[in-house]
């Protein structure tokens, strides 16, 4: 069956009220982003705290699933037939032919759905359902029904239009990118920091990012795998915001100063700060990272704390308490692993220590920084002087 509409489900939780117009709206432009690229003419838009995407002449239809099964916010996705009111009888014939093409095994249970959102239509409910269900049982003799557990469901919405739908693909869940204002994620070419994002976006929240690099120790090519990550999660979370900060001078002169099995901790506290400055500057209300406890000698309880000090917006690590496998499975899921899986240099394991501490002590990291006192600030200044951003989607 060919279908020309769309109706799109959406959670309930947290728009009620007078915000519900900011989550609708940010939803609509959230799916017209995500179609800019599916060939076709749609038009979204809302009507009656509904959400329908009209799809107007040619179109994939496993394309446009696709793309809308990444707008958070959305729960389900039901392709829809719209009907004109004609009158109960041509719409129990429209119901009929539906099931007809829809179910070609017709040794199935089904249960009408009714909704009449137009109160002055002439049947109530009730009556639409037990009518429905009566013209459906005359027309397939094989067909039961089953109001419990049916295999079709179908659904029958009374508007303006009369609304048909027995499908829902299931949608991403979350919240619209938007309705909860926007955070920068240190993304590196890992795993983890892109699922990070992905998962701070899906509770509404726009994506800004940073990224260092050290060339020449690290290649152009590891840079556009960031850049390529970056592409990867703007597929759920609108176009991002990323700088590049080349952070071979900071990194080399870390290396000079301090002690080595410090240096992953202090170059970690300045990729926290370089951040917040660019964050800070576009009004981003937090930082996000994919640190999880306990994973390298950099993410102990004690090593997080100290990173953490630098910073004074909040810091958001959503995979905290995720194992490895856990990541690994989400990073498949949105289809980012196999780009982080590429093997080029990271700016961090090129001046790694052979044993860096595991429980830093911040008076005694801060003391190591002392010793960097005296080029630390031109350096720091030079690097977000000379940064280069790009809008990724
Ligand atoms: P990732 O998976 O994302 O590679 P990781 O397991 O390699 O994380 P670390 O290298 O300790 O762990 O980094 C911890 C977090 O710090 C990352 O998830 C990321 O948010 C941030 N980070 C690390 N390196 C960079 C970098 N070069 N640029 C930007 N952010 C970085
Ligand atoms: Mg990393």
């Amino acid at each position: 069956m060919k279908f020309h509409s769309f109706l799109i489900k959406y959670g309930e939780i947290g728009i009620k009220g007078k915000n519900r117009y900011l989550f609708e709206d940010a939803l609509v432009r959230q799916i017209r982003f995500a179609l800019e690229n599916v060939e076709g003419t749609f038009e979204v838009y809302k009507t009656r705290g509904r959400v329908y995407v009209d799809c107007v002449g040619d179109y994939d239809f496993e394309e446009t699933t696709e793309s809308l099964q990444r707008v958070f916010g959305i729960v389900g996705i039901c392709p829809v037939v719209r009907l004109e009111d004609h009158g109960f009888e041509q719409l129990a014939k429209d119901v009929v032919a539906y099931v007809d093409e829809m179910y070609p095994n017709k040794n199935q249970t089904f249960k009408v759905e009714a909704r009449r959102s137009r109160k002055n239509y002439p049947m109530n409910s009730m009556e639409i359902n037990s009518e429905l269900g009566g013209a459906i049982l005359d027309a397939f003799p094989q067909i039961r029904v089953d109001v419990h557990h049916p295999d079709i469901m179908l659904h029958v919405e009374i508007r303006e239009d009369i609304y048909l739908y027995s499908q829902i693909i299931p949608g991403p869940g979350g919240m619209p990118v938007g309705t909860n204002g926007k955070a920068m994620l240190l993304l590196s070419g890992g795993i983890d920091s892109p699922v990070a994002g992905y998962m701070i976006a899906k509770r509404g929240v726009g994506l800004e990012a940073t990224y260092f690099h050290a060339p020449p120790y690290t290649s152009e090519r590891a840079k556009e795998k960031v850049v390529d990550l970056a592409r990867l999660v703007s597929r759920y979370s609108g176009p991002i915001k990323l700088h590049i900060v080349n952070f071979t001078d900071i990194q080399l002169y870390i290396y000079d100063q301090c002690p080595h099995e410090e240096l992953t901790i202090i170059m970690r506290r300045y990729m926290m700060k370089i951040a917040e400055y660019f964050a800070e500057k576009d009004q981003c209300l937090g930082l996000i990272t994919g640190e999880s406890i306990g994973q390298v000698a950099s993410q102990t309880m004690q090593s997080l704390a100290v990173t953490n000090a630098v910073c004074t917006l909040p810091v958001y690590r959503p995979l905290i308490g995720f194992d490895k496998r856990d990541i690994v499975k989400l990073s498949e899921e949105i289809e980012t692993y196999e780009t982080s899986i590429q093997p080029y240099e990271d700016c961090c394991t090129i001046f790694v220590a052979k044993h860096p501490v595991t429980k830093p002590d911040l008076e005694r990291i801060q003391k190591s920084e002392e010793k960097l006192k005296e080029k630390i600030d031109e350096l720091f200044e030079e690097a977000i002087a000379t940064v280069e951003t790009i809008i990724v989607k």
